[in-house]
This record gives C-alpha cells, structure tokens and sequence, in this order.
C-alpha cells in the first residue's frame, strides 16, 4: 500500500493498493490501444480536448489545491496558484500547437522535401511530490497534444493527486487510455522501460533516479528526458536594487518551504552591498508566517515528508561545523515544520554550497567583485536556473551567458513558464520541457523527400 500522511500533524489521510501485474498489463494494453485512435485525431480535436482539461482545472482547483496541500503540506494558496498555472499552460498550448508541429518546408532539389513532427507513442513520466500536479501537467498537455498518449508514476506520496489527474482526464472526456496513472514501486519501473509499448521516458526528480532512468532507458535505445535538481545562483551585484533582490530571494527560497528544484539556494553577493542585503533578507525572513497550510494566512508549511526534513537539518548541522555562522532559524522542529534559516559564511566544501538543498535554508556567500561571483555560481556539479541582480542591463547580457545554467533571470523570479524553455545542464539534466522545444522532445521528426 502507499500511504499518504499530512505532513502538517502527520495523520494518515488515505492508503492506497499498488496496481498488481495483471493491472499493468491491462493499461498498458489499454494505452497501445489509445495511442492508435488519439494519434489519428486531428490536432485541432486533441487542442479541443486540452482546452476543456484548463477550463475544468479552474473550475474544480479548489478541490485541487486542497488535495495538494492535504498530502504534501503546500500552502493553499501556492496549490491554487499551481492548478491555475496548469490551466494557463492548457491555453497556452491549445493556443500554439498547430503552429508549434506545422510541417517546415525546406528549400533543396527535390519537388518538395520538409520536416513533419509525429507522436511516438505512450511515453512513461516519472515524476516527483513537490509541485504535484505542475510537474506531472508540463509533461502531458504538450505530450497529449502532441498525439501521444501518457503513463505517470507519480511519487507515493501524493497518489491523491496521481489518481486525481487521471480523473480530470477522465473527466473532460480524453478517451480511456490516454492518460493513466500507475500505482507502482521503483523496481517496476525497469519493467516498464523494456515493454515495448513504452516508447520513452520523461523523469523529474533526484539525479540518482535520473541516472538509474536514464541508463535502463539507454540500453533499451528509447528517447529519455531529465529534469534534475539545482543549487540555483542568486547573485547580487553591487549595483542591484536591494529591497526587490532580498524580497525576491526570500520568495524563490522559501516558496513551496524550500522544495522546488529552482529555488535559489545560494545567495552570492558582492562585499560591498553585503550587509545592507543581508538586514533586508532578515526582515523578509521575518515575516514569515509558518503553520497550518490550509490557513489563509500562513505563508510557509511544512516540508512534505519527515526524511526530507532530516535531510536539510543534517545540512544545516554539517555546514555550521565547518565554519557557517547562523543567522535566523532554529533547528528545534516538530515533525515536518522546519523553520526558515539563514546562513552566513557559506563556502565550497560545505554542505549548503556543495549538496542541493531541499528545505527552508538560505544562505549566503561572499563575493569580491562580479568575476567572483560568477566563479562561484559556476562552481557547483548542477546548472539549473541562476537569477542575476543588478542595475546595468549590458553587462548584464554579457554575465548571463557566462553562468552555467539552463535559464538566467535577470532582475526577476527565476520561474518556470509555459512560453520559454526549461531545463538544465550538468547533473541537472538533459532535454527542455515548455514552449516549442519542449512541445518538440516527444515526436519524430520525420523527413519527406519527394524527387
Ligand atoms: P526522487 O527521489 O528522485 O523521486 C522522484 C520520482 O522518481 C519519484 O516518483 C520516485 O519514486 C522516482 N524514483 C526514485 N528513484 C527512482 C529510480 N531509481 N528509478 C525510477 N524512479 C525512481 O526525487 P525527490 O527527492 O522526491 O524529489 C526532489 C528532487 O527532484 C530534487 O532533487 C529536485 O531538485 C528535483 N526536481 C527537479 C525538477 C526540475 O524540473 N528540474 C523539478 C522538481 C524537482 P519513489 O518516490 O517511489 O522513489
């Protein structure tokens, strides 16, 4: 059984049976099935579709985000933001697609020869508890327009939410086999990848599942894609303006209590501004309001299983034995509720700078000039998002291509955005999700040459 636990009092709320091996087969027939009418559709049927799906996402996302925040502790308010981000990447896609997979004509002897982009098939998403619905919908609006058709095994801590999304499917009247949910352990996974019914795999989450993903994926010669961790750069140069930079920080730091793969884990910030940063962090820290998630005015809840918390309170211990200077933040919790920490003195060869951080800790890192800074972010085996901060946007231009990351944000929120690319370099993976790339990363681009 999987068993999903409020985070916040950590009361069982439900347990739910894992599909047997005669399930499997039955969806995995059922998905090869699916594949062949929902590919036949024209993209405008499969656009209505998705449109129907973003319209029901914002009709039912209370129901939604009171799921999320029941099973992995998000505030409220973050979870009905995340059903409505779902929604507007629905719109977004229905809007775009047939522009996105319109066949490209390219100039060559031939009477015509162009470029026409076709589904391949079920692919299987693997997919992480922390964005519950945002991770597992990125993947399948454009991979269901697209004419595919989509397996998730979701993380067990949040079935609520696996089963929840194939039921929106469901709901809105996707036929019966385009999207399903598996209730599987990781072993079952190997399986899955050799069946030859699953064409590819898209996975979010730790760079150990990636890699184990990536390499059953390779020997069975199928397309995957990785969306890994990140120990995002925030850098503040001495030009920036203070007040949006530290609200801005506080916000990508502590959003989700510190769970999202983007959040910007390490404050690098030019000496001369250092101080005056600093103050205006604390002060955001401060405001703060950690409790009950489904209370409208708590801000921060709790991290979503107590192994994650032990995780970041054994960072926090071993970077403060190696020099690290506390600034806000106790590490006296109750269960899951870890309060907000700040760190000063942060340097490589500590855990905060060296390891990804998945909690609410902040820290931050001495720079001496802008070269510095950049050195330091580009010190780090992950290459994310980075945000840079500062008033001179040519220069600006020129830094950003010199950070080694999927995305640099320049005086902004580092964000995911159906509009643009997302993904990263290094060990934060490999392929693009959103946007046309993305759209593009589970098709076959198919030539035809005609002499
Ligand atoms: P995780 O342990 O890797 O779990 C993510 C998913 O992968 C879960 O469904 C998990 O299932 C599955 N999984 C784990 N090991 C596997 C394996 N060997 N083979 C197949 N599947 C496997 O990740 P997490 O710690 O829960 O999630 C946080 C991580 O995800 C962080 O590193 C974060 O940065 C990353 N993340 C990245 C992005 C991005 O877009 N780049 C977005 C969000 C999160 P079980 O739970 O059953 O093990």
């Amino acid at each position: 059984m999987f068993t999903s636990i409020n985070p916040y009092n950590q009361r069982k709320l439900k347990a739910y049976r894992l599909d047997t091996g005669n399930t499997i087969e039955r969806k995995l027939k059922q998905a090869d099935r699916a594949f062949a009418d929902w590919s036949a559709l024209s993209l405008r049927e499969r656009t209505d579709y998705l449109r129907k799906v973003g319209g029901y996402l914002n009709t039912e996302k209370q129901r939604y985000a009171e799921l999320m925040s029941a099973e992995m502790g998000k505030t409220l308010r973050e979870a009905v933001a995340e059903v409505e981000k779902c929604a507007a990447a629905c719109t977004f896609y229905a809007d775009h697609a047939e522009a996105f997979l319109a066949d490209e004509f390219i100039k060559t002897e031939a009477q015509a020869s162009f470029i026409t982009y076709q589904p391949v098939g079920a692919v299987l998403a693997i997919m992480p508890w922390n964005y519950p619905f945002w991770q597992v919908m990125r993947f399948a609006i454009p991979g269901l327009i697209a004419g595919n058709v989509g397996l998730l095994k979701h993380a067990p801590n949040v079935s609520g939410c696996s089963l929840a999304i194939e039921e929106l499917f469901r709901a809105c009247g996707l036929p019966e086999g385009v999207f399903q949910s598996l209730l599987v352990d990781v072993p079952v996974v190997e399986t899955l990848l050799k069946d030859r019914r699953v064409k590819a795999v898209t996975l979010t989450g730790s760079g150990r599942a990636g890699s184990s993903v990536a390499s059953i994926a390779g020997r069975e010669i199928k397309k995957s894609v990785l969306e890994l961790g990140g120990s995002d750069a925030l850098i503040v140069l001495a030009d920036a303006d203070l007040d949006k930079a530290a609200e801005v920080a506080v916000k990508s730091r502590m959003q989700n209590a510190g769970q999202s793969c983007i959040a910007a884990k390490r404050f690098i910030v030019e000496k001369s501004v250092k101080k005056q940063f600093t103050e205006r962090v604390l002060d955001q820290i401060n405001q703060i309001k950690q409790g009950d998630p489904m209370n409208d005015a708590t801000t921060m809840g709790p991290m979503a299983r107590l192994d994650l918390a032990d995780s970041i309170e054994r960072q926090c211990r071993d970077t403060l034995a190696k020099g690290a200077k506390l600034l806000t933040g106790d590490m006296k919790r109750s269960g899951c509720n870890v309060a907000p920490m700040l760190l000063d003195k942060v340097k490589p060869g500590m855990a905060a700078f060296d390891e990804e951080t998945f909690g609410p800790l902040a820290v931050l890192i001495d720079a001496r000039d802008e070269a510095d800074a950049i050195r330091l972010a580009n010190q780090s085996d992950f290459g994310l998002g980075s945000a840079l901060w500062m008033q001179d946007l040519d220069k600006a231009d020129r830094l950003a291509r010199q950070i080694q990351a999927g995305s640099v944000f320049v005086n902004g929120l580092m964000r995911s955005d159906a509009r643009v690319p997302f993904g990263g370099i290094k060990t934060s993976g490999f392929g693009r999700e959103l946007s046309e790339i993305g759209i593009k990363e589970f098709v076959n681009v198919k030539t035809i040459w005609i002499e």
